[in-house]
């Protein structure tokens, strides 16, 4: 058995790895949200073990919400687990007050493991290898195992292991409010080597139940230990391994009665299995997961590896038994937004489901459905018909936005979303659309979605009011997507959703007219032919305003009106930069907005409008948007993609993968940002893969951009799962049909052409190329007095190169004879003269900028943003005659393109 627990826990594949080898005080939050374990019933975050000062753990159980002292309903921080300290001699192994002379701690995504390594130096000069593993059980979700282990490298030392349940964590405090704790200890116990608590929250009085074991593996004993105190001495080259395994249950799901007997029993069998082997069973589980929903890309490693931490995140965020709980606006993973649900799932993370797990979608869904009593209680307090959605909800399914706020700013605000952003009621009802179209399940439809899109449906009737001079319906006091201008009247985005609500229940009325179960459940919400037949009216004259001279449609009335400012800044990873002079107070002024809202639609319903239209307003928006919200990037990275504009779709889509890997937003401490997974998703599968979101039959029509040479990944379509290999030059397909047995054929659409499947069986299709090729080193060597280094070149060689041969570059290579970069005589000598002794050490990757490849200097401007389309790169060295005669930025060629539209 392998002693290292790198090795012997993680994957081979390291696409599938975040790694960390320096765990700061400045970057803890963050490392501690990324590193979320999660098996959709319980997450919690990847903080240390020994719980190091300014850690944030954070224990949240989907669906275990309160509220104690606090403005509204919450997601409760409960009892950690997580909670080991080591002590030599009085002295704690702690990351931040200990030497470390190596540390490292990887997150395998695949198997969904944490696996740490940290070499730890006490006062004395003694070092220990300290490592650690630890998941939350995919295979059975009420599991939650943690090892460490202990080595002594030199000399002897007498220690001391501390654990147990930290029950002492509560909800962070903040400016606005106190700390709040949301339960009490109501039962301890102790049955053997097991210990035994239950905890029971303040506001709903459910009851948690934790039993815990401790086991220790020393001096070739293995032993279970009654006290969660040990003492022990280590001499040179000696180790201790400790074993915490914990079975989690709630009364959410169980019985008071059954808690305690469900409990132990599971901590039982799984103290007899052991931690390997209930490892060996996680790690299958969760691997089966990433067999469909996995989306392998070729080409660029660093795009692969954000991508699959994407996924991580939303396959760690549900699972079918807990889905009608929904998913907060910062998964399981931190107290963000208190958990709270908005429009985020279903209009942002639901298509991943919707395509690789349709059971959670459709739990996810059925949240919504639970909670339409609630939602009618909201319409019926407000004066409206129907059902209205709270803005952000709990599982109690009332309005659960705070009135009060801290803006990003850091000012204290009055919260005014609740009071009009109502889009959120006909996103419910899209959500259920996007299901139902994809799934095409008929059951669900009829039991349950119906249902929500009449009562939404009829929301939106009581919500509009006629106008007599313009005969026109108007709903007026909103907030859009864009929350910077509240109190709006004729929101394109509110108004095109409530419309298509409308109509869409009366086009479902109408379908189902002679369906018993649909005739019983209206006959019950009583709605009438009469009440029917007036929807369709309402839903065509509802008003989108659109502007005659500009050409686009208008955020809302007088939105033109508003100071007009145009982003024309862009910091170095691409972001707009907020203009200085207009303070976050004065936004409502501007034509600036938060993110994505009339573009949007052009996302949601990419036929319903014309080329000519979505690409006036996708020029107009785009430099009025700054992003303030991670639910913008994704966004515009798929309608950039849908209208072909590749360069700015692939800077959108690097924003928006990278959100929480690199922390775009500045907040990633308090947890992953869900919706941005989801809409990284989208813009992925819909955007590049080209598949046709929500059609009749399954449409491929791939536009991969020039760094992705390859996607593979699965997804379920009217219940058969298709497998799917492409490329810009073909697409490999299949379907295993849903039921064994079935022979019947598919028709799907590749690049618009009919394509016949038979079961089981591959079909090659070529398909025409669309985009650059990468530029291979034999392409540049067709120029003149060029030669080729490989990428790792001695500096001196390609020196001696430049002067012996007399030329002006060397383009360098990787090891596929593809160019990844031009190193120039002029750069060269730049860097060498800078620092001499440099150039001894320095390899030819070191001075130039890794990848780059060159256009030239007579390219047209048409053709150099072609190859910033197709390639990430932020400069390009442009050459004339094969010497470097300058270097063009990406910012340069925005420049440009904003001049050309001013
Ligand atoms: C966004 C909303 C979103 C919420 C939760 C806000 O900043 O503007 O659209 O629903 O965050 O993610």
């Amino acid at each position: 058995m392998k002693k290292d627990y790198l090795d012997r826990y993680l994957d081979d594949d390291h696409s599938f790895h975040v790694v960390n080898n320096k765990f700061t005080e400045k970057n803890q939050g963050v490392q501690e949200t990324r590193f979320s374990l999660g098996n959709g019933f319980i997450g919690s975050r990847g903080i240390m073990e020994e719980n190091p000062l300014g850690t944030l753990p954070g224990t949240y159980i989907a669906g275990m919400y309160g509220r104690t002292a606090a403005q509204v309903e919450e997601l409760i921080n409960l009892p950690n687990p997580i909670n080991f300290i080591l002590l030599v001699e009085g002295e704690k192994f702690d990351i931040f007050t200990m030497k470390t002379p190596y540390h490292k701690r990887v997150l395998d995504m695949k198997r969904g493991i944490i696996v740490r390594k940290t070499v730890f130096e006490d006062a004395k000069k003694r070092r220990y290898l300290y490592q650690s593993a630890r998941f939350l059980s995919m295979a059975d979700p009420h599991i939650c195992a943690m090892k460490i282990s202990l080595k002594l490298l030199k000399g002897s030392a007498s220690l001391a292991a501390i654990c147990g349940i930290d029950d002492t964590v509560c909800n962070e405090g903040g400016l606005m409010q106190a700390k709040r704790r949301h339960f009490n200890t109501v039962k301890t116990d102790k049955e053997g080597y097991y210990d035994y608590t239950a905890y029971r929250t303040h506001h709903r009085k459910d009851v948690m139940s934790y039993g815990d074991v401790f086991l220790l593996d020393y001096r070739k004993k293995k032993r279970a230990l009654k006290d969660r105190f040990y003492q022990f001495e280590l001499g040179a080259g000696q180790e201790i391994e400790f074993t915490r395994l914990f079975s989690i249950y709630t009364s959410n799901d169980y019985s008071v009665k059954s808690l305690k007997r469900e409990t132990m029993r599971t901590l039982n069998d799984a103290t007899d299995k052991g931690f390997d082997a209930l490892y060996r069973e996680h790690a299958a589980a969760f691997s089966r997961l990433w067999n469909v929903c996995d989306v392998a890309i070729k080409g660029d490693y660093d795009i692969q590896k954000a991508m699959r931490f994407n996924i991580y995140h939303m396959l760690t965020a549900a699972r079918k038994e807990y889905a009608a709980c929904s998913i907060g606006a910062k998964t399981l993973s931190g107290p963000g937004y208190r958990g709270h649900i908005f429009w985020d799932t279903e209009i942002y993370l639901l298509p991943f489901y919707i395509y690789t797990r349709p059971d959670i979608a459709r739990g996810l869904l059925l949240f919504r459905y639970n909670t339409l009593n609630q939602a009618r209680e909201i319409a019926r307090d407000k004066g409206y018909k129907g059902a209205m959605y709270p803005w952000e909800a709990t599982t109690s399914g009332t309005e659960q936005t705070p009135r009060y706020s801290k803006d990003i700013d850091g000012r204290i605000v009055e919260v005014k979303t609740q009071d009009f952003e109502h889009h959120i009621t006909a996103d419910v009802a899209f959500g259920i659309y996007s299901y139902y179209r994809v799934t095409g399940d008929e059951e669900f439809m009829k039991e349950y979605g119906a249902e929500v899109i009449f009562e939404t449906a009829r929301f939106w009737t009581s919500r509009v009011s006629y106008d007599r001079e313009d005969g026109k319906y108007h709903i007026r006091n909103v907030i859009g997507p864009d929350e910077f201008h509240v109190d709006v009247d004729d929101n394109a985005y509110t108004n095109y959703m409530a419309s298509w609500n409308i109509r869409y229940a009366a086009e479902l009325a109408a379908r189902h007219k002679t369906d018993p179960a649909v005739s019983s459940m209206r006959r019950r919400i009583k709605l009438m032919d009469a009440e029917v037949a007036g929807w369709a009216d309402i839903a065509d004259n509802i008003l989108i305003l659109r502007s005659d001279i500009k050409g686009i449609i208008k955020q809302f009335k007088g939105y033109l009106k508003k100071k007009d400012y145009v982003v024309t800044n862009y910091s170095s990873s691409f972001l707009p930069l907020t203009p200085k002079h207009f303070e976050f107070e004065g936004l409502q002024k501007t034509s600036l907005i938060k993110q994505a809202d009339v573009l949007l639609l052009f996302c949601l319903f990419p036929d319903s409008f014309s080329y000519e239209e979505k690409l006036a307003n996708y020029r107009y928006y785009i430099y009025r948007t700054i992003h303030t919200s991670s639910l913008s990037y994704c966004m515009h990275s798929l309608l950039a993609a849908y209208l072909d504009d590749r360069f700015r779709a692939f800077v959108y889509f690097w924003m928006a993968v990278n959100t929480d890997l690199m922390d775009v937003p500045k907040n990633t401490v308090d947890g992953i940002h869900a919706a941005n997974l989801g809409g990284v998703w989208q813009a992925l599968l819909f955007g590049y893969a080209g598949i046709g979101n929500g059609r009749e039959s399954l449409l491929i029509d791939p536009k991969l951009p020039g760094n992705i040479g390859r996607l593979e990944f699965s997804i379920y379509f009217r219940k058969d799962l298709y497998q799917i290999e492409e490329s810009n030059k073909y697409v490999k397909i299949r379907f295993i049909p849903y039921k064994a047995g079935i022979r019947k054929k598919r028709v799907i659409k590749v690049r618009g052409e009919e394509v016949i499947l038979t079961p089981y069986k591959y079909k090659t299709v070529k398909i025409r190329e669309v985009g650059i090729k990468m530029i291979t080193a034999k392409d540049v060597m067709k120029q003149k007095n060029l030669v080729t280094v490989t990428e790792n070149f001695n500096a001196k060689k390609v020196g001696e190169l430049l002067l012996e041969r007399k030329i002006s570059s060397v383009p360098v290579v990787n090891g596929k004879k593809e160019l990844v970069g031009i190193i120039s005589e002029k750069d060269f000598i730049k860097s060498a003269s800078e620092n001499e002794r440099r150039i001894e050490d320095l390899k030819a990757a070191d001075i130039m900028e890794k990848k780059v490849v060159s256009v030239n200097y007579r390219d047209s401007l048409e053709s150099i943003t072609k190859t910033f389309t197709e390639y990430p790169y932020r400069r390009l060295p442009v050459l004339k005659d094969g010497k470097v005669v300058g270097v063009i930025t990406r910012r340069d060629i925005i420049a440009d393109f904003l001049g050309g539209y001013y």
